[in-house]
């Protein structure tokens, strides 16, 4: 890490597109199936034909709103959309619509792993451009609109994050909360330990993986510093990032300098929004990761390691859960879905939606063994026989011969016989040497076929010990 980081703070802010995960796109019927031959999902809406006017995808509202919900925003019961002015080969409109002065959402936040929450500025509805291949034909660029006109979130954070490593761990929960979001853009300025405000900022486009943010931004804050250092001046202006270079560059000043003239989208109403529909998708957001690792570890009292484990998935997580319904036990239930059942998967390299067992019978297995009706060994006996042949516990149990025994008289009658077989031992502790109810436990356990109830027979032996 340079010597820079030792006299200058990072400042981050971050801006984030999300694909939202529709079948067409935002504003035609197009579809978004990526890798179609290029050009072949377009129609008069997404090509810019003169008169064709946009419709609002209701679905991608719907997704754009969850996201929003995920991330705590509040969102905004009317929001308009705007054209955003500016020329590039991939955009045939000439203006891209998205929202400017009333976005969908404001507020919310993401949670870093150490705790602190980075605020978001806002969340907006907005459509992706298509896309310019510069290594199809020697000496042209060829044009892909299959892109344009695809739903996109941006999602824009306050200026609060400070170090590269921030922006990943950012970008890493974002992505957790949200399965797929691909980075955009990243803000950066330089400020000296102890200076309140902040300094001027340069925006890196083309930053398009995780690591390639960190890089980027190492970069870029690197050579603020010494701009700042050699007494020059950051100008505001839009940067790239060349991974294959390792190198941040000035974008040529036209792409640099937008002036992008924002108004209104005079083909589009405003996008209003019930608290109803609003309320009506909130009340259908799942559990997120962190809320459910705080319930496991909170109701279950299971440990760091083993949440981790539990929650990998959601499916691994919804299985569980339909264990511990069942038996009433997290932490009996934890156990034996990260030894038996995990092993076993993992031998097999299946998916737990497909285990042979199902989470119920697993779950009456576990009560089974909780109220003494077989052991614990006994219990993965009949495990290994539910994954091979399936199948409910009890009755392979009953067929196994493995329920336990905890009725009086044929305990008493394997006592007696133990008790005629080894009459040494047997009046030794009669006579009051206790240390000896082990070694007749044992026989018993032998005589039983393991099936006798251990903590019954201890009892029934214990009445009969003299001294
Ligand atoms: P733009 O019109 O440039 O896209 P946005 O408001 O969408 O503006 O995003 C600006 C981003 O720059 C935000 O993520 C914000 O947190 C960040 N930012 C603003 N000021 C600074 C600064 N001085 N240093 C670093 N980042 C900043
Ligand atoms: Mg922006
Ligand atoms: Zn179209």
């Amino acid at each position: 890490m340079s010597e820079f980081h030792k006299r200058y703070e990072m400042v981050i802010g971050l801006e984030v597109h999300v694909q939202l995960k529709t079948n067409t796109k935002a504003f035609c019927r197009c579809s978004t199936n990526f890798g179609d031959s290029p050009n072949s999902n377009t129609c008069p809406v997404c090509l810019a034909l003169p008169g064709a006017l946009p419709v609002l995808n209701a679905r991608a509202v719907n997704l754009a709103v969850r996201a929003a919900l995920s991330l705590g925003c509040v969102v905004n019961h009317r929001s308009i959309f705007a054209r955003k002015n500016y020329f590039y080969p991939d955009l045939p409109k000439g203006y891209q619509i998205s929202q400017a002065d009333q976005p969908l959402a404001l507020q919310g936040s993401v949670a870093l792993p150490d705790g602190r929450r980075i605020a978001l500025t806002r969340i907006h509805m907005e459509e992706d451009a298509g896309k310019s291949v510069h290594d199809r034909y020697e000496g042209f660029t060829a044009i892909d609109l299959n892109r344009a006109g695809v739903p996109l979130i941006e999602i824009v954070s306050e200026p609060e994050l400070r170090s590269s490593a921030d922006a990943g761990a950012y970008l890493r929960a974002l992505k957790e909360i949200l399965l797929f979001a691909d980075v955009s853009d990243a803000n950066v300025s330089a400020r000296p330990y102890g200076q309140q405000e902040f300094n001027t900022r340069t925006e890196v486009k083309n930053v398009n993986s995780f690591s390639n943010v960190e890089r980027a931004l190492e970069l870029e804050f690197a050579r603020h510093c010494a701009v700042h250092d050699a007494g020059g001046i950051v100008v505001q202006q839009t940067m790239l990032f060349d991974a294959a270079a390792d190198q941040v560059r000035a974008a040529r000043s036209k792409e640099g300098s937008h002036d992008y003239r924002y108004f209104p989208e005079p083909d589009l109403p405003p996008l209003v929004l019930s608290e109803a529909f609003v309320e009506g998708i909130k009340y259908a957001l799942p559990e997120f990761p962190s809320s459910r690792r705080a319930r496991y570890a909170s109701s279950f009292g299971l440990g760091a390691g083993d949440v981790e484990v539990l929650t990998a998935t959601r499916a691994v997580g919804d299985w569980f859960e339909a264990v511990v319904a069942r038996c009433g036990d997290g932490k009996l239930a934890a156990n034996w879905v990260m030894g038996d059942v995990l092993a076993t998967l993992n031998e097999s390299g299946g998916h737990i939606t497909e285990f042979p067992v199902a989470p119920t019978q697993l779950g009456d297995l576990i009560a089974m063994i909780k109220g003494d009706a077989i052991s614990t060994t006994a219990g993965r006996k009949v495990f290994a026989a539910m994954v091979k042949d399936g199948g409910e516990p009890k009755a392979i149990a009953e067929k196994l011969g493995l329920l336990q025994v905890g009725d009086d008289a044929a305990l008493e009658s394997w006592i007696d016989q133990v008790m005629a077989e080894l009459p040494d031992e047997a009046s030794r502790f009669a006579a009051g040497e206790r240390k000896l109810q082990g070694v007749l436990i044992g026989a018993v356990m032998k005589k039983s076929g393991g099936r006798a109830d251990p903590k019954k027979l201890a009892q029934m032996l214990g009445k009969r010990a003299g001294g």
